[in-house]
């Protein structure tokens, strides 16, 4: 799946979908809440109200010729996940990657747009027994609030997947030298920048890309399923901080309503993109 933005490629590499189990997230789109959004069907979910969910990657290509990876998934070989199936997880994403027209060593750059266990994960690979890095001549761009943040709560030890991720996904990648720590609005290049979509974690960041007039937002997890344009209020159980994140999502809808700007969900399943448009007192993904 493609989209161009201007002279921008954007290129979805789906990890994984899902339909339903998303309860553990999203408590409050229980099957009967969810079936009354009716626009909802049947993208972003069944007949019977259960969400559909993605876990996938974005490359982004820009004129100039850089490949940027947006977000890096699970990864494969992880453990110390709190998900059973995300344990030891194998997948063919790689092969997927460069089936797609992307070889490992083609990208540039990796962005993560906070530091959540199904964002860093091919950060890294498995060989010989050691965590490497999957992109060996990209730079990882990660916030400096949020790798504070993780860091400090690797520190702390007192979460035993906290530790795992940043030890087997983050470090390794740190101590090849390979990450630059940014400020939640930094500009990447000409056509890509942060925005600051703060609440989900405590720097986490929007990818925004423009290119002659037209305009894309990458969310990464402010956002987790189009199901919280019609309930802003709706966090994710996983928000450090929900208040905040409700308020971000509020803001960020009520400044794209009515406009053509192109909205791709991290987590979104199917067609993954539309523009928001206001829908009674909420919003809705016009598709
Ligand atoms: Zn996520």
């Amino acid at each position: 799946m493609r989209w161009r933005i201007g002279d921008v490629t954007i290129t979805k590499v789906v990890e994984l979908e899902a339909t339903g189990g998303t309860r553990f997230i999203l408590p409050q789109a229980t099957r009967e809440a969810a079936s009354q959004i009716k626009w909802m069907a049947p993208h972003f979910m069944d007949e019977e109200g259960r969400l559909k969910m993605s876990i996938h990657a974005l490359v982004i290509e820009t004129p100039s010729g850089r490949r940027m990876v947006v977000d890096t998934c699970l990864g494969n070989d992880k453990q110390g996940r709190e998900v059973p199936a995300w344990n030891n997880f194998q997948g063919t994403f790689l092969r997927d990657l460069e089936a797609a027209g992307f070889k490992r060593d083609s990208i540039d750059t990796v962005m993560c747009t906070h530091l959540h266990v199904d964002h860093v994960g091919w950060n890294t690979m498995l060989v010989d027994g050691k965590w490497v890095p999957t992109f060996p001549k990209a730079r990882y761009l990660m916030g400096r609030d949020e790798f504070d943040y993780w860091r400090a709560q690797h520190d702390k030890g007192e979460r035993e997947e906290f530790v795992a991720i940043f030890d087997d996904s983050v470090r390794p990648v740190f101590e090849a030298g390979l990450v630059d720590l940014v400020d939640t609005n930094h500009r990447v290049c000409d056509e890509v920048s942060f925005v600051p979509t703060l609440g989900h974690t405590p720097g986490h960041v929007s990818i925004k890309i423009s290119s002659n007039g037209e305009e894309a937002l990458i969310t990464g997890d402010f956002i987790h399923h189009p199901c919280q344009m019609a309930h802003p209020e709706w966090a994710a159980t996983v928000d450090y901080d929900q208040k905040a994140s409700t308020q971000t999502r509020r803001d960020v809808f009520s400044s794209l309503a009515g406009k053509p700007t192109l909205v791709i969900g991290t987590h979104f399943a199917g067609p993954t993109a539309g523009r928001v448009v206001r829908d009674g007192d909420a919003f809705r993904l016009d598709v």
